[in-house]
């Protein structure tokens, strides 16, 4: 076997099943156009049984992706494997990953059943989806918790019936490293057939051990892993693509393994996914975290100022992240502006959104004398363009203090062009404005979450504000952008409103 190690990623799958946000197919697909420039080998886009919203994402992912493979989750039952077939049979290169509980855990409580009748499910429906396609992944699940022995019985089973990817996950974030690199080298010496498939890791984060867990399964044979973007993912999230993919980069001289990335785009693809997705970095995060190349340390700060390699073992470029200070300010031309979101990644922008971008950027060099790369990504990250009608902020004005009672006065335009304006009390600014849109638009939701953010340093920062409503189990994500926060509140929650009428 060669070096090379398959990055799978599986954001759209148990990334968004974690997030509790409701991404819209055209959300899903942007996304996965990304993940196919970020060069992932395997895209796992969704489980198609669980929903006809599901399914119809997968299916859009799988007939525009254009290099990496599409693959769909299917509990091994003949009904879900099917549909996983009818998604993504128009891929390039279509994968069905199946999936049963191996641990008696599981057997016992969840599914009811013997360890017996539990290898007959597999050898049916491996079988069952080795009938649509050559490409097959079969996922023991909660397998570090089983009786290896038991395991290996199930794997050799899968081979035998056709799987071609067998994976190891750690569903509950159970394993310790070396531990889990003893269970991942016997596989390959216990299971007969083991070394003609590709052996794969799928790692949880519960004891923060989800991308040593990896990395240790790669040294011991594992040719892909099984990764989600910023770590995103049940519970405490998989292992982080970026951090996956920057340890075997950086530490080549150790692993001897290739991947094939374009880690230029992580940066760009992890930006993304949190405004996809409504949330926002620790600051801290490993790789793309806002501080991740920031140096405190006098000592640290002298060093990087002779020579950067002193205090740094990745360089920013290499992510995709530069640091450009100081790009453009209030008498650059929309050419510079264009040139500037060209080189920062945003190549399929149309006229349109640019256009309503470079006003917002003019409104902002305004207010603000230097615009940096963060406020852009800022800007174009608050528009609502997947939203097919919406209403749009006329003006926001509010009067509040720590006397007298916080009002605001709020006009909007409806999607047929009307302007419309209501006034609202409130028990602040914010709660005001939310009110006054209330009243227009009469759309009841439940605020769940509201934060603040500042782009950049300085008193003059972009302020940018996150929303989540919810309304009927589902959420609703809104952002908004701008100098002022009251004003950016009310965008973000027009925002998300848009997105729950749509
Ligand atoms: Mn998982």
């Amino acid at each position: 076997m060669d070096n090379k190690i398959i990055i799978f990623d599986t954001t759209l799958r148990d990334g968004e099943q974690a997030a509790g946000t409701a991404l819209n197919t055209s959300e899903k697909l942007e996304l996965a156009r990304q993940l196919d420039n970020l060069r992932v080998d395997v895209i796992e886009a969704g489980f198609p049984a669980a929903s006809p919203g599901d399914f119809e994402a997968v299916c859009a992912i799988a007939s525009q992706t254009e290099n990496a493979s599409v693959c769909a989750l299917a509990r091994a039952i003949g009904r879900d494997i099917d549909t996983a077939w009818q998604a993504i049979k128009h891929a390039k290169n279509p994968r069905i990953h199946t999936f049963i509980s191996s641990s008696d855990i599981h057997i016992k409580y969840q599914l009811q059943k013997t360890r017996e009748d539990v290898l007959k499910i597999v050898e049916e429906m491996v079988a069952r989806a080795a009938s649509y396609t050559k490409n097959v992944e079969f996922s023991p699940m909660d397998s570090t918790r089983s009786d290896w022995e038991y395991v290996y019985r199930m794997l050799e089973i899968a081979v035998k019936c056709g799987a071609t990817t067998l994976n190891i996950p750690d569903t509950l974030g159970y394993a310790i490293p070396s531990e889990y690199g003893c269970f991942i080298k016997s596989i390959r010496q216990n299971v007969p057939g083991a070394d003609k498939v590709n052996i794969s890791v799928h790692c949880h984060n519960d004891l923060g051990m989800a991308t040593a867990n990896a990395l240790a399964a790669v040294e011991n044979g594992a040719n892909q892993v099984e990764c989600t973007i910023n770590g995103i993912g049940e519970r405490a999230g998989n292992s982080s693509l970026e951090e996956v993919v920057m340890a075997l980069k950086t530490r080549k001289d150790y692993f001897n393994k290739e991947t094939n990335i374009d880690t230029t785009q992580l940066y760009r693809t992890s930006r993304m996914v949190c405004k996809l997705m409504g949330f926002n970095l620790a600051p801290n995060k490993p790789v793309v975290g806002n501080n991740a190349f920031r140096h405190q340390s006098g000592i640290h700060q002298d060093g990087i100022i002779k020579e950067r390699s002193t205090y740094e073992i990745m360089n920013p470029a290499d992510i995709g992240a530069n640091n450009t200070a100081l790009v453009l300010g209030k008498l650059s031309g929309r050419h510079a502006f264009k040139e500037r979101l060209l080189e920062m990644g945003y190549e399929n922008i149309g006229e349109e959104e640019l256009l309503r971008a470079f006003a917002a950027f003019k409104e902002l060099a305004d207010k603000k004398k230097d615009v940096t790369d963060k406020d852009i990504e800022s800007l174009l990250g608050a528009e609502p363009k997947t939203v097919a009608a919406a209403y749009t902020l006329e003006f926001v004005q509010v009067t509040c203090g720590d006397k007298g009672v916080p009002t605001a006065t709020v006009g909007l335009i409806t999607p047929q062009g009307q302007t419309i304006r209501a006034a609202a009390m409130g028990t602040g600014p914010v709660d005001a404005v939310c009110k006054c849109i209330d009243s227009m638009l009469k759309t009841p939701s439940t605020l769940t979450e509201f934060s603040v953010n500042s782009v950049t340093e300085g008193i003059d920062a972009l302020g940018e504000v996150l929303i989540k409503v919810e309304k009927d189990g589902k959420t609703y994500i809104g952002r908004g952008s701008d100098t002022d926060i009251i004003v950016s509140s009310a965008k973000a929650y027009l925002t998300a409103l848009n997105r729950l009428i749509d």
